[in-house]
């Protein structure tokens, strides 16, 4: 990751990332494609943030709302982007919320002691789901040395990371539709998910396909159980309780420092203990280092190339990011519990 490494003059993105190039001023391929749409971005956000009006004012006015427990299920890592939603949610829109973690065997202490002190504060029921570990560990440490997604997969996020995140989305959405509940909210940073994806109903018919791309590989990894966390044919028919997916950073103001301030109020802190790309998961250094070594690039160039082309992250602090050293001692960590010792 030198500094003499080919970059995209305007958001920075990589010469390594798969199929860029970059036109005589130095811009990417995706800077040029996107550079017309620029103007109508607050406009576009206009719309989506009426969209989650008209969407809330059916949730709120549903004839079966008493019957069901929760307006929304939040997908809560305790990060800082996932906790200034969960925040949002239940202050801002005033949401019957049931918080969600995930527990992939790496959460920090400080991430787990930040979920513990935002959920109190904000006074919203919390489930932590903690998966086997002997299946966990099959799963990731596949995931580090295998690919099995498709190509597109390593430009959006580290193998690791993708199958992490199939489990979490899958469980989500299997405890929305058993419960009823007609919202998964995420915290996607601005970066990761197009506004044109922050309202969205699970459509079951792409669900399926999604599932099988996770289960295919899982099961033949760790074998049936592995089940036990996706959807089954019986939840494919009830396609009515499918719940909507929402992300309102992709249309709420997002400035880093206000979030650090509105979350300090509910008793979140920094965690010393993690990379700067992630404020909660300490498998996180390990997936970035392995993608960096297979693939030439960081898996959190899509992301930050984004937030510094929509202007929500200036060049100089999208480059700090790039630059930042590995943390050598959770790679280390990670690898050993995975049992990836023997691997460089
Ligand atoms: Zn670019």
């Amino acid at each position: 990751m030198g500094s003499t490494e080919k970059r995209c003059s305007v958001c920075i993105l990589p010469g390594a990332f798969p199929n860029i190039s970059f036109d005589e001023q130095g811009r990417c391929n995706h800077c040029r494609n996107t550079a017309d749409k620029k103007a109508d971005v607050a406009k576009e956000k206009a719309v989506y943030r009426g969209k989650f009006t008209g969407l809330l004012e059916t949730v709120l006015n549903h004839p079966g709302r008493g019957d069901r427990p929760y307006d929304i299920l939040m997908a809560y890592s305790g990060g800082k982007d996932s906790t200034y939603t969960l925040s949002l949610l239940k202050r801002e829109f005033g949401l019957r919320v049931l918080a969600l973690s995930f527990d992939n065997g790496f959460v920090s202490q400080a991430a787990m002691g930040n979920i513990r002190r935002v959920t109190g504060s904000l006074g919203v029921d919390h489930i932590l789901f903690s998966p086997r570990w002997d299946l966990l560990k099959k799963i990731f440490s596949a995931s580090a040395r295998r690919e099995f997604y498709p190509r597109k997969a390593i430009e959006r996020a580290s193998n690791i990371c993708t199958s992490c995140m199939g489990i979490v989305k899958a469980v989500c959405l299997k405890t929305a539709i058993e419960m009823d509940i007609p919202m998964i909210g995420f915290g996607w940073s601005p970066g990761q998910a197009p506004l044109q994806s922050s309202i969205m109903k699970n459509n079951p018919a792409l669900v399926k396909a999604a599932q099988r791309a996770f289960l295919g590989p899982f099961t033949e990894i760790a074998g049936g159980d592995v089940k036990a966390w996706f959807l089954s044919e019986r939840h494919y028919d009830e396609p009515e309780r499918f719940p909507y997916n929402i992300h309102p950073m992709a249309w709420e103001y997002y400035n880093e420092e206000t979030i650090f301030r509105e979350i300090a109020n509910l008793g979140w802190t920094f965690p010393a203990d993690t990379d700067s790309n992630s404020t909660n998961c300490l498998l996180n250094a390990l997936g970035n280092h392995v993608h960096v070594k297979k693939y030439g690039f960081n898996p959190y160039a899509w992301e930050i190339a984004n937030m510094v082309r929509d202007g929500v992250m200036t060049r100089e602090e999208g480059l700090r990011k790039f630059s930042e050293p590995e943390n050598r001692e959770q790679v280390e960590t990670a690898k050993r519990r995975l049992g990836l010792e023997e691997e460089s």
